[in-house]
């Protein structure tokens, strides 16, 4: 039997890079996928399809979680496909900004912490009544919580640092929910991956940032979504159940 066979789970930002290796992997380990998207129904579907072709069960849902009712209106949608329980919720949707800490504005900073940080707190708060013994949050943070990526200062070299705190905000979310809801039997933890080929990470097709991202990490070669994925889905899954309260690096080794 699969590790995740009979289990409901909710991949936010599924249609596409992280995400969407996400949805594929708790697929393919047997849950049914509720594949959340923001604005690509196309890919969203298309990955709903690809699950069922494949014998899984998937359903896509709509919500923009950079709204202060996206979390709400994601909830109730879910609510109605899983009735009273969700094994498996991966908060995963997010945006970036690259850009020197000079030109950040305050409306790209409150963007980058709505969706980032508000969006998955909500999520969370929203869906708890369908949370219990067993049931495993995952929330994607970043390396750059912990470590400044490439060498900000040099020209053409992009910084991160509102970005960067979103996802520090989110490392400790972990500590505070898995500590709240351990007495549940509900379990917390992050991955923080380091640069992985999407479009999110699109500097790593040129040759200049190709070069800095291995020139980071201890094995050389760009991090894939299913390396991300994986992870995630064993977190997700009964093989990690004495872990709570961990920020996973899957990052090939990066700022050691
Ligand atoms: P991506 O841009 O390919 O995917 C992000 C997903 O989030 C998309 O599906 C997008 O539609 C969704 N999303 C964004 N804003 C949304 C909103 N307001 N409402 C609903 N959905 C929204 O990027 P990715 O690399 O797959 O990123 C996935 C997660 O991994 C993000 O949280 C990101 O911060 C994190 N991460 C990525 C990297 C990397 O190098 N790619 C590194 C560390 C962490």
């Amino acid at each position: 039997m699969s590790t995740a066979t009979g289990k409901t789970a909710l991949v936010t930002g599924a249609s596409r890079g992280i995400g969407r290796a996400t949805a594929q992997a708790l697929a393919n380990a047997g849950a049914q996928v509720l594949v959340h998207y923001g604005s690509s129904a196309a890919e969203a579907n298309s990955l709903v399809n690809e699950i069922r072709a494949l014998g899984g069960q998937g359903e896509a849902l709509q919500a923009d979680l950079g709204d202060p009712d996206g979390a709400a209106m994601l909830s109730d949608q879910v609510r109605m496909i899983v009735r009273d329980r969700l094994d498996i919720l991966v908060a995963n949707a997010g945006i970036t900004k690259a850009a020197a800490f000079e030109d950040h504005t305050i409306e790209e900073f409150d963007r980058l912490f709505a969706t980032n940080v508000r969006g998955p707190f909500f999520v969370v708060q929203q869906l708890l009544t369908l949370l219990g013994e067993g049931s495993s949050v995952i929330l994607v943070s970043s390396l750059a919580a912990r470590a400044v990526p490439g060498n900000p200062g040099q020209a053409g070299v992009p910084s991160f640092p509102a970005y960067a705190a979103t996802k520090g905000a989110l490392d400790t979310l972990v500590k505070h929910w898995a500590f709240a809801l351990g007495p549940r039997g509900i379990r917390v933890n992050a991955v923080a991956p380091g640069v992985i080929a999407t479009d999110m990470s699109s500097f790593t097709r040129t040759e200049g940032g190709r070069d800095l991202t291995l020139s980071m990490q201890a094995l050389k070669r760009i991090g894939e979504p299913s390396d991300v994925a994986d992870v995630i889905a064993f977190l997700a899954s009964e093989k990690s159940r004495w872990i709570t309260g961990v920020i996973l690096p899957v990052d090939g080794g990066s700022k050691l």
